[in-house]
């Protein structure tokens, strides 16, 4: 897989079929044992009611800041291979899934193909997107420069409950972050969204 500069990849993820909240917490450990991936911050774990076909069950969300070395396109395939590994079957449009890991962000690249389009479209109408990301960083803009707490006000009347901080441990191998990487980017020590199993604290 080719080598690229890091870009800080969001990826949103969402499951509720299952073990949800198992689910999320163990893709966080493969997206970050992912070749040249390495979680940085995570958010904690939200409940929410579906949007889309209302017979199915409540999903619970969750955001992902990853520190990506290569492609958008080769972190899509990526990402795709883990939500087939969860078990994940198509069903139906906004169906119940096992796991979906979107990628919302990709540094400021806008990307607009048959496969790909990032900024994901749906960020601004999506509670549950929203909120997790703005936990883990509450000046979020989108490359345009649109902040994206400006849309929280329209997004408050989908039900959304904060349910806990997320669990999981770096990869044993993944502190084989592409050398230099962590140099570059100054990092001594862990900071409170990099640690696995951060203070319980809920976002206000
Ligand atoms: P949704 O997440 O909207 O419920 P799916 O997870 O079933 O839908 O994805 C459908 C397709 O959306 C995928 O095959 C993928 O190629 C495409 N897609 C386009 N942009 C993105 C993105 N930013 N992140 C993830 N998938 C995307
Ligand atoms: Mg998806």
């Amino acid at each position: 897989m080719a080598q690229e500069l890091a870009s800080i990849a969001t990826i949103g993820l969402g499951a509720n079929l299952g073990d949800p909240i198992g689910q999320i917490e163990r893709a966080v450990e493969a997206i970050d044992s992912l070749p040249l991936c390495r979680v940085r911050a995570v958010s904690g774990l939200y409940a929410n009611p579906p949007i889309g076909p209302q017979d199915q069950p409540d999903y619970i969300n969750a955001v992902a800041e990853v520190e990506a070395s290569l492609v958008p396109e080769a972190l899509l395939r990526a990402l795709k291979g883990l939500e087939r590994a969860a078990g994940r079957s198509f069903t139906r449009h906004w169906g119940e899934r096992m796991l979906d890991l979107d990628i919302l962000a990709f540094g400021d690249r806008e990307i607009a193909t048959a496969e790909l389009t990032v900024p994901h479209p749906e960020i601004a109408h999506r509670h549950f997107v929203l909120a997790p990301w703005l936990e883990i960083r509450p000046d979020a803009r989108l490359p345009d420069g649109t902040r994206l707490a400006g849309w929280l006000g329209a997004v408050r009347d989908h039900p959304l409950r904060f349910l806990r901080p997320l669990q999981w441990q770096h990869h044993p191998d993944s502190v084989r972050a592409p050398v230099g990487l962590d140099a570059a980017a100054g990092r001594s020590r862990p900071t409170r969204s990099d640690a696995p199993g951060p203070t319980p604290r809920r976002p206000s």
